[in-house]
């Protein structure tokens, strides 16, 4: 997209709002699919908790791609969109039997992370396929609250339990069509990755109905020139031959499923946002913002570096800034970053906010949520309004 395009956006829909663009969606997505092109069957499960407007999982579903899902809501929202059940697998972590059941029966795809659940569904439901999620505790991830598998994780069942998964699969007589594993977000190294893949090869050898093996997701996206990122073209060289190998010794053709979220919408989005106030103190330049954590938290919850651009001066000279919210207690953006000179009023653009930005907002402060809006074949389209006031009378009794 280009700067005046987001200007434009700004001025028709107001600030501050979220933009996504269609292009770079797709332009992921092939690059994905292009990496394991030689792969006979592979599926690609959107992780819809990164970006979850429909209009996004309609271009999801158009691209080709299935969902991935971990709530009830998220199941029913993707049957809105118009996922065929088939097309969408239910990985929850720590739900109730009964939201599991309920998923059962809108016919999707069940992903079990612990032995209890195992032992209880496969009782009641001995007929119903499930996919098991193993933990193969091996650290593929950055930031501690997003690595999931380690060994101290409640996300999976650990791989040191693979006898009992056998007991409780043979006792109740359950399918097991399906294992997977996520280790968590920002894979670098991808030795670690295919070490981690090797576990699951391992596993599955134990389970003769399969019909896929979920590899997760974790993809790591640049959020700033010369970060580094998961190089997905050398990924899918190594990984699909191995796993054509894998394929062979275990006597058929399963499929390569992975569920990127990040990877997918992440550098598709922009925030727009504009600058309320330039104040000056002792010791540095605050740039306020008409936004803050409410409507982008990522910066403050995980420490996360969103590239800042000032749109509305983009040849300015650059100068040292504090970029911070609105929220009356510590909101910063961003310290000390060089931005091209801000004056009050401008366009500042947030880069990297397709995915866990729109769908971690809040209403704190009781402020508002911002409308989203879709790029796609250089025309603007509102896909959700701005909340208004009555959006957070909705549902008080008073
Ligand atoms: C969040 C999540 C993903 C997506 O992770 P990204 O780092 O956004 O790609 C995939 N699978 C599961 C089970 C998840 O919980």
């Amino acid at each position: 997209m280009k700067i005046n395009d987001l200007l434009n956006i700004a001025n028709t829909y107001g600030s501050p709002v979220y933009v996504y663009d269609a292009q770079k969606i797709a332009s992921q997505y092939n690059r994905l699919t292009n990496a394991f092109a030689s792969v006979p069957k592979l599926r690609i499960n959107y992780a819809m908790k990164a970006l979850s407007n429909i209009s996004i999982l309609k271009l999801m579903k158009d691209l080709g791609a299935g969902l991935d899902t971990v709530s009830i809501q998220e199941v029913q929202l993707g049957l809105l969109a118009g996922f065929d059940p088939q097309q969408i697998i239910f990985t929850p972590n720590g739900v109730s039997m009964d939201e599991i059941e309920e998923a059962m029966r809108l016919g999707v795809q069940l992903n079990i992370d612990n032995l209890s659940f195992l032992e209880q569904f496969g009782t009641q439901h001995p007929e119903i396929p499930v996919c098991i999620r193993i933990n193969p505790h091996v650290m593929a991830g950055g930031n501690s609250n997003i690595s999931v598998g380690h060994i101290d994780s409640k996300f999976g069942i650990s791989i040191h339990q693979i006898p009992h998964i056998l007991r409780i699969v043979e006792n109740t007589k359950m399918h097991i069509n399906g294992i997977h594993m996520h280790t968590g977000s920002d894979i670098l190294d991808i030795d670690v990755f295919l070490y981690a893949a090797e576990i699951l090869f391992e596993t599955a050898k134990h389970f003769k109905d399969l019909q896929f093996i979920d590899f997760g997701s974790g993809f790591k996206v640049p959020y700033k020139e010369g970060d580094i990122q998961t190089n997905i073209e050398e990924l899918g060289e190594r990984l699909s031959s191995r796993f054509a190998d894998f394929c062979k010794e275990y006597g058929r053709n399963l499929t390569l499923a992975f569920e990127p979220g990040k990877f997918l919408v992440s550098e598709a989005g922009y925030f727009l946002v504009k600058v309320n106030v330039v104040k000056q103190t002792t010791s540095t330049v605050f740039a306020g913002i008409d936004s803050g954590f409410n409507h982008l938290i990522r910066p403050m919850f995980y420490g996360a570096n969103h590239y800042i651009e000032n749109i509305s001066n983009p040849e300015g000279k650059n100068r040292f800034y504090s970029v911070v919210g609105y929220i009356c207690e510590t909101d910063t953006f961003a310290s000390n970053r060089q931005i091209a000179e801000i004056t009050e009023g401008d366009i500042l653009c947030f880069h990297n906010a397709g995915a866990y930005c729109y769908t971690m907002a809040s209403n704190y402060n009781s402020r508002l949520r911002p409308a989203e809006v879709l790029w796609q074949n250089g025309e603007a389209k509102l896909i959700r309004k701005a909340e208004t006031f009555e959006d957070l009378l909705r549902g008080q009794i008073y």
